[in-house]
């Protein structure tokens, strides 16, 4: 039973590293920012509520995305496992998240920090295109990953549950990092 949790700054290839992986392991790759950004594409009640903040690079309320998430892994296919990308975001939501899987029997779950250079980040992010990658929405949301999502790290090391891959390569090389650490974690 695999259940990881993707950290790293948007730009360090958790999306991509985080779908591979979990075609590799036949498990859902369950993002937290691709189910926003359908529900905003949708005009659901979610969406039309998150649009803002995604729109400026800002974090959505806690509430929004932590009922998105139960909802989430609450369902079939996710009862053998998944990856979570983009969840969570700051330390509330770990806190929310640490109590949700006590309470559904779904913990021993990792963490797998991708870590990876502003500079490398930015130049990705930039070349990417994606209506929040413009270079001051960019710039905020590294912002907010330093304020919010990097004290995750110390969190989950505190927890024994960090392990660290060099974001800092190619996709491949990423990839097979990542599966060499996840292969000796035990
Ligand atoms: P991502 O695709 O993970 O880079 O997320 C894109 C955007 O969705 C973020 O900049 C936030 O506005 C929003 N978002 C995604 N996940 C979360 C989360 N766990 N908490 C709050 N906002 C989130």
């Amino acid at each position: 039973m695999t259940r990881l949790i993707f950290l790293g700054p948007p730009g360090a290839g958790k999306g991509t590293q985080a779908q591979i992986m979990a075609e590799h392991l036949s498990i859902p790759h369950i993002s937290t920012g691709d189910i926003l950004r359908q529900a905003m594409k949708e005009q659901t009640p979610l969406g039309i509520k998150a649009q803002s903040y995604v729109d400026s690079g800002d974090l959505v309320p806690d509430q929004l995305v932590q009922d998105l998430v139960a909802e989430r892994l609450e369902q079939a296919d996710a009862q053998s496992g998944w990856i979570l990308d983009g969840f969570p975001r700051k330390v509330t939501q770990a806190a929310f998240l640490e109590e949700l899987l006590q309470t559904t029997g779904q913990g021993g779950e990792k963490v797998v920090n991708l870590d990876a250079p502003d500079a490398v980040v930015v130049a990705r992010l930039l070349s990417r295109g994606r209506k929040d990658d413009s270079e001051e929405v960019i710039r905020h949301r590294l912002e907010v990953y330093r304020h919010e999502t990097a004290p995750l790290i110390d969190y989950y090391r505190d927890r024994h549950k960090l392990l660290t891959v060099n974001g800092d390569q190619s996709q491949a090389e990423v990839t097979h990092a990542l599966k060499a650490t996840l292969e000796n974690r035990e």
